[in-house]
C-alpha cells in the first residue's frame, strides 16, 4: 500500500480568487503569490494519485491565520475525504489564537472524520509551541486522539518561502515534552531525524514521525539513508507535498533507492497505516 502523507488542495473557490485570499493571509500570500506555486483541488489529486498508483493520500490543511478560514477549509477537506472511497483522508488546521473556537472546532472535525491535525504553521500563523497555544493543542492531540502534523524548517541551508514556520529545535522540544501525542515533523523535521545518532533522541521521540514532503527541492536522496541508519526507517513516512512536487516522481526516487525492501514498504505506506490505525 501506498500512501502519500503530505498533499494540499484547496476549496475551487480560494483556487478561482487567488488574489483575494493573497490579500487576507500573509502565510498564504508567501507561498502562493508566486502564479507559479500551483493550487490543487480534490479532483485534481485524484487524477494524480490514478496516474502515480498512489493509494491514499493524507489531504492536509493550510494554517491560515484567520479561524474562519481554517473552518471553510476544513469543510472541503472532510467532504472531499467523505465522497473519496477511503483514498483521501482529512488533516485539518486550527488557529489556537482563537481558543474556545478553536477547541470547538476541534471537537466538530473529530467527530466528522479527521484522521489528524495539519499543516499547522506556528509562527505563520502568530504563536510559538512553548506557550498556552502550545499546550491547548497538545490537549487537543490527546484527548481527542488526534495526530499532529506541524510544518518544519531547517536552521541552516538556502532560503525560500515558507522557510519560517516552525523552528527544529522548538519542534524537538514539543516533540520530546508531550509523549502522550502523536507528532509528525513535516520536510523531515527540520534534519532532525539525522540527531537520532544521538542516543536518546530514539526515547524521546518515540511517538513522532517525520515526513519526506519537498524532499528533492531540499536533500539529496541520500537524507533516506541518513535518517535510516540514524534514527531508524519505523518513523518515516513517504510524502510528496503535490502539487509542489509530482508524485511520480517522488515515489520513482524511493522506489530507486538501495535500501532494505522492508524499509522500502515501511516508508511507503506500511508507517502510515500504523500510525492512522488505517484498516485496524
Ligand atoms: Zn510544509
Amino acid at each position: 500500500m501506498i500512501v502519500d502523507f503530505h498533499t494540499h488542495i484547496f476549496p475551487p473557490a480560494v483556487v478561482r480568487a487567488r488574489d483575494r485570499f493573497l490579500a487576507r493571509d500573509e502565510g498564504f500570500k508567501e507561498l502562493y503569490s508566486n502564479p507559479r506555486a500551483r493550487l490543487a483541488t480534490a479532483e485534481d489529486l485524484l487524477r494524480s494519485m490514478d496516474d502515480s498508483e498512489v493509494d491514499i493520500s493524507v489531504v492536509q490543511g493550510f494554517g491560515w491565520s484567520s479561524h474562519d478560514l481554517c473552518r471553510a477549509h476544513n469543510d472541503y477537506l472532510l467532504e472531499a475525504a467523505a465522497r473519496s472511497n477511503g483514498r483521501l483522508l482529512a488533516f485539518c488546521t486550527l488557529q489556537p489564537l482563537a481558543r474556545e473556537a478553536a477547541l470547538g472546532e476541534a471537537e466538530r472535525v473529530a467527530a466528522a472524520g479527521a484522521a489528524g491535525l495539519g499543516e499547522l504553521r506556528p509562527h505563520t500563523q502568530g504563536y510559538s509551541l512553548a506557550s498556552a497555544e502550545g499546550e491547548l493543542l497538545s490537549g487537543i492531540s490527546e484527548r481527542l486522539g488526534l495526530p499532529l502534523l506541524f510544518h518544519v524548517s531547517e536552521p541552516v541551508g538556502h532560503r525560500y518561502p515558507g522557510k519560517s514556520g516552525l523552528p527544529m529545535a522548538e519542534f524537538y522540544e514539543f516533540a520530546r515534552d508531550h509523549p502522550g501525542c502523536r507528532i509528525i515533523g513535516a520536510h523531515w523535521g527540520g534534519g532532525l531525524p539525522l540527531y537520532g545518532v544521538m542516543p536518546e533522541l530514539r526515547t524521546e521521540l518515540a511517538s513522532t514521525w517525520f515526513d519526506t514532503a519537498a524532499s528533492s527541492l531540499l536533500y539529496r536522496d541520500r537524507i533516506y539513508e541518513a535518517a535510516i541508519e540514524a534514527l531508524g526507517a519505523d518513523r518515516i513516512l513517504f510524502a510528496s507535498d503535490y502539487p509542489l512536487l509530482n508524485q511520480s516522481a517522488q515515489l520513482q526516487t524511493l522506489r530507486a533507492l538501495e535500501i532494505d525492501e522492508d524499509h522500502r514498504r515501511a516508508i511507503a505506506g506500511a508507517n502510515a497505516a500504523g500510525l492512522l490505525r488505517i484498516g485496524a
